[in-house]
């Protein structure tokens, strides 16, 4: 087999057979097809796409080209979930407890922020001891014993995906459905869950922008998922604005626990957005098949305090201080130099807000990576005020920044602005979550 055949077959919109696709990976990690070549090949499949059952294949050589994650002594169906990449989503620091508060088994594994979105480590870290890298056995007997833990992933789980991913990074590569979903479903098939959740991002702040193109990505990886004999479910939400209020690490804890201690309200976006995936964590769990049933349980979680609980047992399991995660101590994660109000350009309805600009900001003051060596400052970031469709008056504050470095706020001020767009009359109202897509009983 030549490589360059392989190529010329794909530009010309041909479809590759099993055996070609393993071949293209595993001589892109043993180094016989070198970068050029698979950069050629990526960029023939963004023009080119693929068929269903290539996008299923390619998945698997990446999930199997390192370890895999064996979860099958774990009590319980384990259930994951997974966000496109957003900005101010907190989601993780409150499903996977409130999951797990319902009978759920939660064994998660997750990434880190790089560039305009958070990662939930990140957010981890922001409570003092908190560990990250836990031996597997550790993290096994505590998921058996609480029901939820959240750790990075392992040093040696999919190595394709980190190669081909630095790949696509620099050639403009990254926005091909099937390269996204099979980059996407081969960590998470990796990491051993049997059923998973999938938040599809749409909107400006993420990578698909229209409804039809995010659907069209998560009906493939729902089709993977399927074929590989997994339970998928996918959930098309709004990024055009920052999911949560909060853009920060510790600022997005202090949300969770705000969240968790019920203090937020039904209609915020972040609340729906937790509700409709813990509805369906616990649904592809077996827990329960009916949405209402689950969107109790889950609210009654909240409101006992269930789930909090859950959080700080499994904080106080992974090592660190959970006395923070209550009303009356989280602020003190947040400390910063100055809290300083920022106010809008001029008054007027807000018609669209860029959650990547929101994002850039919180990163200039510090809560984000610009390369992965940068460390992170977890207390610092912005709390927004308004949201779209919202009037904000010339004297009211659009956000509060948590500022510990004031070089930094005046680039970071600039960026915030850029988010905004202003109108007199109020835009139409936009859904929240704008279809699910997958088989359910
Ligand atoms: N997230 C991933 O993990 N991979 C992609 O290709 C895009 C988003
Ligand atoms: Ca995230």
């Amino acid at each position: 087999m030549r490589t360059v055949d392989l190529i010329e077959k794909k530009v010309n919109g041909e479809e590759l057979t099993s055996e070609e696709i393993s071949f293209l990976i595993h001589g892109f990690l043993d180094g016989s097809v070198p970068d050029y070549q698979m950069a050629a090949m990526q960029m023939a499949i963004v023009f080119r796409g693929m068929s269903d059952r290539e996008a299923t294949d390619l998945t698997m050589e990446m999930m199997h080209s390192g370890d895999i994650v064996d979860l099958s002594d774990l009590k319980g169906v384990k259930v994951d979930k997974h966000s496109t990449g957003g900005v101010g989503d907190t989601t993780t620091l409150v499903v996977a407890p409130l999951v797990a508060a319902c009978g759920g088994t939660v064994a998660k594994m997750s990434g880190r922020g790089l560039g305009h979105t958070g990662g939930t480590l990140d957010k981890l870290e922001a409570i003092p001891g908190t560990q990250i890298e836990i031996p597997m056995d550790r993290f096994k007997r505590i998921v058996n014993h609480i029901g939820v833990a959240v750790i990075g992933q392992s040093g040696n789980l999919d190595p394709a995906d980190k190669k081909m991913y630095a790949l696509r990074d620099v050639t403009a590569t990254v926005r091909s459905i099937p390269l996204i979903a099979s980059s996407i479903m081969s960590k998470k098939l990796a990491a051993g869950a049997d059923s998973i959740v999938l938040d599809v991002k749409v909107g400006s702040g993420a990578f698909m922008s229209t409804v039809e193109q995010a659907k069209e990505l998560a009906k493939l990886m729902v089709e993977i998922g399927k074929r590989m004999g997994k339970r998928v479910v996918a959930i098309l939400t709004d990024m055009n604005q920052p999911l949560g209020m909060a853009v920060g690490n510790a600022l997005e804890v202090r949300e969770a626990v705000q969240l968790l201690s019920g203090k937020i309200d039904k209609d915020d976006p972040l609340y729906r957005v937790c509700l409709m995936l813990g509805v369906y964590m616990l649904i592809v769990s077996n827990l329960t098949e009916d949405v209402e049933t689950a969107k109790a349980l889950l609210e009654a979680a909240i409101v006992s305090g269930a789930g909090l609980k859950k959080l700080r047992q499994m904080i106080t399991a992974q090592g660190g201080d959970a006395s923070y995660l209550c009303m009356e101590r989280i602020d003190e994660l947040c400390r910063v130099k100055e809290v300083r109000p920022i106010y809008p350009t001029r008054a007027g309805y807000i018609a669209n807000i860029k959650a990547v600009c929101i994002g850039n900001a919180a990163q200039i003051l510090g809560a984000g990576r610009a390369t992965k060596a940068d460390i992170i400052d977890p207390a610092v970031g912005l709390v927004m005020q308004k949201r779209y469709g919202d009037y904000v008056r010339a004297d009211e504050p659009l956000c509060y920044m948590y500022i510990n470095d004031s070089a930094k706020a005046e680039d970071a001020i600039r960026e915030f602005h850029r988010a905004f767009t202003f109108s007199d009359t109020k835009p139409e109202e936009r859904p929240m979550v704008y279809d699910v897509i997958g088989e359910l009983p």
